[in-house]
């Protein structure tokens, strides 16, 4: 899950990172507003989940607060890769010195958390990586010692910084570490960490993302998931536990277990077809899932077809069966549907589902070829 800049600047200051004053405004009224609190000199900065948002024109600095407004404005109505613009965070305009990098981050390979330091921040630190890798500093965290101070000043002596700054920096990298660990994350970034005509350092982005799998310890970082930009259909997957990412094909996925999706979506890609989404039930087929994982899957206007593939496992052939016609009862289907199901109890699955005027088929390979048939109105 990732977090929105604001969030995450919001998160650093608790950990005493120095972040521009500031507030988040969803209309160009109130972008003025905080502009005049503010003192009228703001930079008016696009809320979306993407990189680059800079040089798609959604950062963008306003010299009066009637400036503000007109540049909220145009960035509320913008979209930026796909993603429309609805929030916008109005900060206090920073003078800008340098532009440094840093960023916390695993290293798999070394089974450590590493933090990566550059004199090349900005807009451009993929670049710096690709084509000057030397300008950038790696330091790996040992994760039962945490940050030591002569790590940090490795880190400040290996990007240049000028002596005055090091204090600062060293309290920095600690409160992004902290951050880091606190929150269980899996990036914690500061692009770019400038220093200020004036002589501060200053937080003015912030990234972060966080392991999915420990949000369960994070309840109010959980509840902060900016819901409007996530597909409707995948909150409401969620909802019932369902794995469903939703994608550009038109064969409507329906199966237990992730390999097993996964499987299938290939099955389906080397018979020509191409998959609507990627969905796992998980274990059990309880009337109550397929119901929903049908009203998701149905909701994609591009769905022509629908494949449920099903392994019979702790959970009966003829259950699974029943629990798909019982959904069927509640959720119409007007479209065709494919059924591949084997395990325990399959043939009487199987009889139940041919009764009902489904599709059945024995492997997964004559199932894949039915659904992709069925896609283009042949003979399935
Ligand atoms: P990103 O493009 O999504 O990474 O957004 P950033 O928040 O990193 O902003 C991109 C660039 O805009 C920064 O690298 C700065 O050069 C510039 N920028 C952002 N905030 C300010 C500010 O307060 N003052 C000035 N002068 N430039 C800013
Ligand atoms: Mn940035």
């Amino acid at each position: 899950m990732k977090l929105q800049e604001y969030q995450s600047k919001q998160y650093f200051a608790k950990f005493g990172i120095p972040i521009p004053k500031g507030r988040v405004a969803v209309t160009a009224a109130s972008a003025k507003q905080i502009a005049e609190e503010l003192g009228g000199r703001v930079v008016i900065k696009s809320q979306v989940l993407v990189g680059g948002r800079g040089k798609a024109g959604g950062i963008r600095l306003a010299k009066s607060p009637k400036e503000a407004e007109d540049l909220a404005t145009q960035i509320l109505s913008m979209e930026i890769k796909g993603l429309p613009v609805r929030k916008v965070l109005v900060d206090e305009a920073a003078n800008i010195e340098t532009e440094i990098y840093l960023g916390i981050t695993n290293d798999r390979a070394a089974r450590k958390p590493v933090i990566i330091a550059s004199a090349a921040g900005g807009v451009d630190i993929e670049e710096v990586a690709r084509l000057t890798p030397e300008k950038i500093i790696r330091v790996h965290i040992d994760p039962l010692l945490g940050l030591r101070d002569y790590q940090a000043r490795d880190l400040a002596a290996g990007i240049d910084l000028p002596r005055t700054h090091w204090r600062a920096f060293n309290q920095i990298a600690h409160g992004l570490w902290e951050s880091y660990k606190a929150s269980d994350a899996t990036l914690a970034e500061i692009n770019p960490l400038v220093i200020t005509t004036d002589e501060r350092l200053l937080a003015l982005d912030g990234k972060m993302v966080l392991d999915d799998n420990a949000l369960f310890r994070h309840p109010n970082l959980a509840e902060m998931r900016d819901r409007d930009v996530e597909a409707d259909a995948e909150t409401e997957a969620r909802k019932y536990g369902l794995s469903y990412i939703q994608l550009d094909g038109d064969i409507g996925c329906m199966v237990n277990g992730a390999g097993l999706a996964m499987a299938t979506m290939d099955i389906i890609k080397l018979f020509g077809g191409e998959p609507a989404n990627f969905l796992d039930i998980g274990g059990g087929a309880s009337a109550e899932k397929v119901a929903a994982a049908l009203r998701i899957i149905l909701k994609d206007p591009k769905v022509k077809v629908v494949l449920f593939n099903i392994f019979g496992g702790i959970t009966r052939g003829d259950e699974v069966a029943r629990g798909i016609l019982t959904a069927l009862e509640e959720v119409k289907v007007e479209i065709p549907m494919v059924t591949r199901l084997v395990g325990t109890n399959a043939e009487e699955g199987r009889q139940i589902l041919a009764d009902a005027d489904m599709i059945t088929a024995d492997t997964l390979v004559s199932a894949a070829q039915k659904a992709v048939a069925a896609v283009e109105g042949g003979p399935a």
